[in-house]
């Protein structure tokens, strides 16, 4: 990595174990600002513990977790919340609440209270109109819903944004769309940001680096051009296979 600018998320010898299970393992890692990084593998590979152990919604039982040199042991957790944009595994929106304060809640855990202006403009970062505030989740596509996840992941106005297969349960069509309004997002914002998608495609089309997970362990570390011709080892190769054998079949179909 060089002389590159210092880096913004430090991971060292982080291990989680639930029930005598090794959910992640030692994993050691460095990410530095402004990096779009993709973190893929199968489900139970520990993707989700690891991301929650960087917020601590998890606590590690080895290691640590440095965001721009301070290390988040010593900050309260709701510190260390507002410093990360959290974009959660299949939890959506409180039903009970409308948009606007669906957006504002995180803010207002913290008694800072979210000016309309400022939702507006939480709004428009996702392509909202700003009449959806007033509405409630059940009056939204799937695709906005998740928009509306991203937008509460920004309200604190922290860099680092963490997203948990955020577009899991959305069509291909608005799940494409949404990857690229979040990474023009990234690039926008100047975030540093961290996806955990199983889907090796998606990883590929919107990350800068892509970092494969199996049995709680790192086990390739690639940008999307090395992944692509070959790097990573097997474990990484057999999940771009998947696309790649797409790609071969459609190809195939148009010829
Ligand atoms: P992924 O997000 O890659 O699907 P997870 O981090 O959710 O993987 O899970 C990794 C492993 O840890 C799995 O074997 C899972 O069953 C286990 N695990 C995750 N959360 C818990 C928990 N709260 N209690 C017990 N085991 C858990
Ligand atoms: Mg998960």
């Amino acid at each position: 990595m060089g002389d590159a600018a210092p880096d913004f998320l430090r991971i060292a010898g982080l291990s989680k174990t639930y029930d005598g299970a090794r959910a992640v393992d030692t994993v050691s890692l460095e990410i530095g600002a402004g990096e779009f990084v993709a973190l893929v593998g199968a489900s139970g590979s520990g993707k989700s513990t690891l991301l929650k152990c960087v917020n601590r919604l998890v606590e590690p039982d080895e290691g640590s977790v440095q965001i721009d040199g301070q290390d988040t042991a010593g900050l309260p957790p709701a510190e260390s919340r507002r410093r990360i944009g959290y974009v959660f595994q299949g939890i959506g929106l409180f039903p009970h609440l409308t948009v606007a304060q669906n957006i504002a809640l995180p803010s207002r855990l913290e008694s800072n209270a979210l000016s309309a202006d400022r939702i507006a403009e939480l709004l428009a970062l996702v392509e909202l109109e700003p009449e959806m505030a007033q509405r409630m989740p059940s009056e939204l596509s799937g695709g906005q819903r998740q928009r509306v996840g991203v937008a509460r992941a920004l309200s604190s106005e922290s860099h680092l944004l963490l997203m948990d297969e955020p577009f899991g349960a959305l069509d291909p069509l608005t799940r494409g769309e949404l990857g690229k309004r979040v990474r023009r997002l990234h690039d926008q914002l100047h975030l540093t940001t961290v996806l955990v998608t199983h889907d090796m495609a998606e990883a590929l089309l919107l990350a800068t680096r892509v970092l494969v997970m199996d049995s709680g362990r790192i086990v390739a570390d690639e940008t999307p051009a090395a992944l692509l011709s070959g790097a990573g080892g097997e474990v990484a190769q057999a999940l771009v296979d998947v696309p790649r054998a797409q790609a071969e079949a459609l190809s195939g179909i148009a010829r």
